[in-house]
Parts: C-alpha cells; sequence; structure tokens
C-alpha cells in the first residue's frame, strides 16, 4: 500500500512521514478512529514506507523487492495480527484469507471480516496463543528488513490478553514498532493505552470521499456526492452504498414523513394502516438499506435546518422545496428532537433491534412529539 492510495488523512500522513524521515518513529501507536477512515490502510502504508529500499519524501518505490513483498502481505518483517475465531485460534491460520481480503482494497469491516471467517458470525477475539506467538515472534532477532512491525486491527479483541502483551509493548526490542488499530478507545485496556502514542483518525469529509468515489470508481460528479454526504464519513460505507445508488430515499422519507403528519392532523385508519404497511415493506428491506435510509433522513434534516437559516444547503431542487416546507410547518426545536429520535432508530438497527418494530415505534414517537405544543 502506498500512502498514496490511502484517501485524504494528510495531517496524519505528514506526521507519519516527517517520524520516519527523522528516525523518531514511536515503537507503539495507537491507530484510533470509526470505520472506514482508513487506519488500516495507513498502517500498510507506513510498514511499507518505514522498510522500502527506495523511499522518497512523499511515499514509498512501490517497486523494490521489500516494497512488492509489502504489497503481496508477505514481507517476512511485517506481522499481522487479527480477531479470529475460536478460543485458540492464531491469526497465521487465516493468513490467505486475510491476504485475499486485502488484495484489492484494506478498507473493510470488521462483521465483513468475521463473516467471511465464519458465517454463522460468531465472536471474534484475539486469543492468549496469539500474543503468545507475538512475543515470541518479536524475541528473533534475526529480520531483512530495517524494522520488525505488528500491525494489530482490532485491538479491542484483545481484551484482557492485552495483559500479555504489556512488557512487549512498553519495551520493544530495537527497531520493533507495534500499530494497535481499533474504533474505540474505551475497548482497551488502559494499561496499553498509556504505554501507546495515540493518532486519532477524523472521519473522512465528504469531499474526500466525493473525489475518491470519482477518482477510484469512476462516478460522475453528481452521484459522487450524493453518495459521499450520506456515507457519514466512511469509506466503507460510500462502497456499500453503491449497489444501492438508484433507490430513492427522498421519495421514501417523504411518504413516511407525510404519513406521521397526516396521521398527526387528522388521525383515521386509513393512513394508520398506510403508516403500518410502510414500516411493514421499509423492514423487509436489507439492512443496509435501512441504514442508509436512515442516514439519508439525518442529512435531509440537518440540510433543511441549513435552509432554514438561510446557509448553504446540499439538497437539490426538489428536496430542498419539501424541506422548506417542513421547516415551515415544524419548530427548529422538533426538528432537532425528530433528528434524535431517527438517531436512536439507528442505533437500533445498528444492534439488529426487529426493524419493522423499531420503524413502527420511531413513527409513533415522531408522531407524538408532534402533537406536543410547542412553545416556539
Ligand atoms: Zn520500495
Amino acid at each position: 500500500m502506498l500512502f498514496k492510495q490511502v484517501i485524504a488523512q494528510e495531517s496524519i500522513k505528514e506526521q507519519l512521514l516527517l517520524s520516519a524521515q527523522a528516525e523518531k518513529v514511536s515503537q507503539a501507536m495507537l491507530f484510533l478512529g470509526a470505520e472506514g477512515c482508513g487506519k488500516l490502510s495507513m498502517a500498510l502504508a507506513f510498514a511499507q514506507y518505514l522498510n522500502c529500499e527506495n523511499r522518497n519524501e512523499k511515499d514509498s518505490c512501490g517497486q523494490c523487492s521489500s516494497c512488492i513483498k509489502a504489497e503481496k502481505l508477505s514481507h517476512p518483517d511485517i506481522f499481522y495480527t487479527y480477531p479470529t475465531i475460536g478460543p485458540r485460534s492464531m491469526a497465521r491460520e487465516d493468513i490467505e484469507q486475510w491476504r485475499n481480503f486485502l488484495k484489492d482494497e484494506a478498507y473493510f469491516s470488521y462483521s465483513d471480516w468475521i463473516a467471511l471467517l465464519d458465517n454463522e458470525n460468531k465472536q471474534g477475539n484475539i486469543t492468549a496463543e496469539e500474543c503468545n506467538q507475538i512475543i515470541r515472534q518479536h524475541g528473533l532477532r534475526h529480520f531483512e528488513g530495517k524494522y520488525k512491525i505488528q500491525i494489530i486491527w482490532g485491538a479491542e479483541y484483545l481484551q484482557k490478553e492485552g495483559n500479555r502483551l504489556l512488557k512487549i509493548i512498553e519495551e520493544p526490542p530495537a527497531n520493533t514498532i507495534f500499530i494497535l488499530i481499533a474504533q474505540s478507545q474505551e475497548a482497551i485496556l488502559p494499561t496499553i493505552l498509556s504505554r501507546t502514542q495515540i493518532l486519532k483518525f477524523q472521519k473522512l469529509k465528504t469531499e474526500d470521499i466525493e473525489n475518491a468515489l470519482q477518482e477510484k470508481l469512476g462516478l460522475s460528479q453528481e452521484e459522487a456526492l450524493k453518495l459521499a454526504q450520506i456515507s457519514d464519513g466512511s469509506w466503507i460505507e460510500a462502497k456499500q452504498l453503491l449497489g444501492q445508488a438508484d433507490n430513492n430515499y427522498f421519495e421514501s422519507l417523504r411518504t413516511w414523513l407525510l404519513l406521521i403528519i397526516q396521521q398527526n392532523a387528522r388521525p383515521s385508519l386509513s393512513f394508520a394502516q398506510q403508516l403500518i404497511d410502510w414500516t411493514e415493506s421499509m423492514g423487509a428491506t436489507g439492512r443496509q438499506n435501512q441504514k442508509t435510509f436512515i442516514q439519508y433522513a439525518l442529512f435531509f434534516i440537518r440540510e433543511a435546518l441549513a435552509a432554514k437559516n438561510g446557509l448553504n444547503c446540499k439538497l437539490n431542487a426538489t428536496e430542498k422545496t419539501v424541506a422548506l416546507k417542513m421547516v415551515e410547518t415544524i419548530s427548529w426545536q422538533k426538528m432537532l428532537s425528530i433528528s434524535q429520535i431517527i438517531n436512536n432508530l439507528h442505533y437500533q438497527i445498528v444492534r439488529n433491534a426487529n426493524a419493522k418494530i423499531a420503524f413502527l415505534s420511531t413513527s409513533m414517537k415522531i408522531k407524538a412529539l408532534l402533537k406536543q405544543k410547542s412553545v416556539f
């Protein structure tokens, strides 16, 4: 992986490049950030750069024997640990799957990886055996590159086994670098946290995703912008959305909100039935589609409020007309509360709640909110 293949995150790239050039690389780092912001790609690019035989100021050469091995994920000095299935499993048993998985791009989610290893979706873990293996392999002196690098992807899954690694993370052998990768700081043992330099990755900006969709996947500017706006700063999300670019989330949202508003203004059995039908049909679509719909709804409300306040609004003309009508009749406080209710729905959907019930109860919550007398 070359740095130029990693999407955006320029200040982190710069920081890593400078540390390598000054030979002041921290021996234990934690790359922390949300899914899809490029932590693993950055770790792969950095590992390759550290051992490249002909690197320049900005990137690895991509051609020396070290780079070629790094690209194939078969460099003898770059080690990978990731969650695996089973109480005694070890990463090396799944290395072929790992190589295949990373062949095209190093942006994927934990759930994609576990689904590949086991279609019953068992819980992944990093076992005691794996930790012992890490200690063993870094106790061996012989290596061909300048640096030995240990990448631990999904460091949350170390759980208490992380204690086994404290000593080696605190005092790694010379020229050995540990790069831990995680989404959430809370899930990492404090004793590990205190021994690592933390690099916080921000979510990708809309324009970074928009550009990458055009450059890497050849989308038109219009298509790229539409997907980028609802991908929540995640390249993984943006790619998953690709397959659903034809879905008309706007029409779906308009129908849903209209039914709720009508049911609130003039309650009738017919509207109630239509609302139930809508939640049933939304509940019957895939979870990814539901998540995307919710992200679109949140984006729509955010932009509707921007339009109301005369700020730059990213909605197209049709969307904007509906959005402005909506903000004329619903106070901005209530719009914010609706946004929170829908955010909570997202939380339920990603945690595999029953989608039909979740959408119906969300509809009822919004209806109850609209009924309240607003002081504004
Ligand atoms: Zn090279």
